[in-house]
């Protein structure tokens, strides 16, 4: 049994046995793991510590041929605020879905967490929560390398477009004369251009740090969540739940 040492998100908590805790974290150092917490569900008990879901902390863990159990942790800073705005609280889960899939690469894990960390701290000073989700769901891709293409015509390479399309299967901006090759194109309004551009430039908390009208910001997270979804050929369905709202 090995001492390890990682800094990570709680992303999840969930009761086990009568007194203990299964804990899914997202580190920088091994991707998304499952970790025992014993006796974190014992009132008053030290062993609860560090163990609420949007904490983050550098934890101690005992890493064994069957996973990992909590030793011990230091508190760096937590999201508990979320909590209280069901808004912000489903984007961040929406997030934390998209930032577990990517961390399952522990070669990207340390940069997907670094993200998540910016994109929670933007909605906890009160970003616009779509902005935030949607920024990220971009900022996402360009760091596990599936950045689209933005800089010429992905289909032919011509880089004077008067006007802009966006084609998920050739994975960036086409031109008028190549927007029907694949018939997936959708047309994109300077004001979206923009958005995708900054936040592919942006590192940090610039990332974030941009406003959008309403109907732009509509068309940019329409695209940057379809661009995931086919990307990773999966469906995120925790936004749904504000649609029924
Ligand atoms: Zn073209």
């Amino acid at each position: 049994m090995a001492l390890v040492k990682t800094k990570g998100l709680v992303v999840k908590e969930t009761a086990f046995n009568d007194t203990d805790k299964m804990l899914t974290l997202l580190t920088g150092d091994f991707g998304r793991i499952s970790v025992t917490a014993k006796n974190s569900r014992r009132s008053g008990s030290r062993a609860a510590y560090g163990t609420q879901v949007l904490t983050y902390g550098e934890y101690v863990l005992f890493r064994t041929k069957n996973g990992f159990s909590l030793n011990s942790c230091d508190i760096r800073m937590h999201f508990f605020d979320l909590c209280s705005d069901l808004t912000c609280f489903t984007h961040a889960a929406h997030m934390i879905d998209m930032a577990g899939d990517a961390s399952d690469d522990p070669v990207a894990a340390g940069n997907v967490l670094t993200l998540l960390l910016y994109a929670l701290q933007a909605l906890k000073k009160g970003r616009h929560p779509l902005l935030v989700s949607s920024a990220f769901a971009l900022k996402l891709m360009q760091i596990t390398g599936y950045p689209p293409h933005i800089t010429s015509c992905a289909a032919c390479g011509a880089k004077d477009m008067e006007t802009l399309y966006f084609s998920f299967i050739q994975c960036g901006f086409v031109c008028e004369r190549c927007k029907n090759l694949t018939g997936d194109s959708v047309e994109v309004d300077i004001g979206a251009a923009k958005a995708i551009l900054h936040v592919l430039c942006a590192e940090n908390s610039g990332i974030f740090s941009f406003e959008l009208s309403d109907q732009v910001l509509l068309r940019f997270s329409q695209l940057a969540f379809r661009y995931i979804e086919e990307r990773l050929d999966k469906s995120y369905r925790k936004l749904d739940f504000l649609k029924e709202l």
